[in-house]
């Protein structure tokens, strides 16, 4: 029997497989091996991806391990807040994956699960929730609040007094126009800003935006 922690990287698609090797040099750095460390996925393509067992998700569960560790590697929020919920019945703990050259300034609140992506910046005075996804090259400025389950593609300009809510999705290098102390600019429940959009004013819950300056595509019910 092995008992010591396994590690999981659930999602083996795009997402998953640039989390992988973030998982890998923060486990070896605390010398666990490898092989403790494998995607998990329940609708598998291959057996073995860029060197790492992929296991369903029921054969992670059955695999002896002291500890079960994993990151939800998955860009969809929905699917992100649903396996949440599952893993946490199950006694899986939430793994955050923050990349070295990630830069954090003072006074940040970073809920579980998080994923910093390389060349993430986060400064100061900053509250974000939980399974947050900021890809490469993101940034969040000053006194921004971030909801659970944000997602942000590469490249997305997050500037100071943003409150950002719940399932929000951000596409790669959307511009987000800074807000004032006491009145922030405001990004609603489940809205998904457009890729390249420059966003110059609050944007409904459950509203898409795309272009420059961003202007309203379509409004869905938000699910908030
Ligand atoms: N997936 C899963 N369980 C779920 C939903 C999705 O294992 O309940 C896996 C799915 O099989 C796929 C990955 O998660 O391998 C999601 O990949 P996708 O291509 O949607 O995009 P990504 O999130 O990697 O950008």
């Amino acid at each position: 029997m092995n008992f010591s922690p396994l590690f999981g990287v659930y999602g083996a698609a795009g997402c998953g497989r640039g989390v992988m090797p973030l998982v890998r040099q923060q486990i070896t750095g605390r010398g666990i091996a490898t092989d403790r460390l494998v995607f998990v996925d329940d609708n598998p393509k291959a057996a073995n991806i860029n060197g790492h067992k992929v296991m369903s998700y029921e054969e992670f569960l059955a695999t002896s391990a002291d500890e079960r560790h994993i990151v939800l590697a998955i860009a969809n929020s929905r699917i992100r807040e649903r396996l949440a919920l599952c893993c946490g019945k199950d006694n899986v703990k939430s793994l955050s994956v923050i990349a070295a050259n990630v830069v954090m300034m003072d006074e940040i609140k970073l809920g579980e699960g998080a994923i910093l992506s390389p060349f993430v910046t986060i400064t100061s005075n900053i509250a974000i929730g939980r399974h947050f996804h900021a890809n490469i090259y993101s940034y969040v400025e000053h006194d921004c609040i971030i909801g659970d389950f944000v997602t942000f593609a590469p490249g997305v300009q997050c500037n100071g007094n943003i409150v950002i809510e719940d399932h929000a999705y951000v596409g790669a290098g959307a511009v987000i126009k800074q807000g004032l102390p006491g009145n922030p600019l405001v990004i609603g429940c489940g809205a998904t800003i457009g890729m390249g959009a420059v966003v110059t004013k609050s944007v409904p819950a459950g509203a898409t935006v795309i272009g420059n300056p961003a202007r309203i595509m379509t409004i869905k019910d938000s699910e908030c």
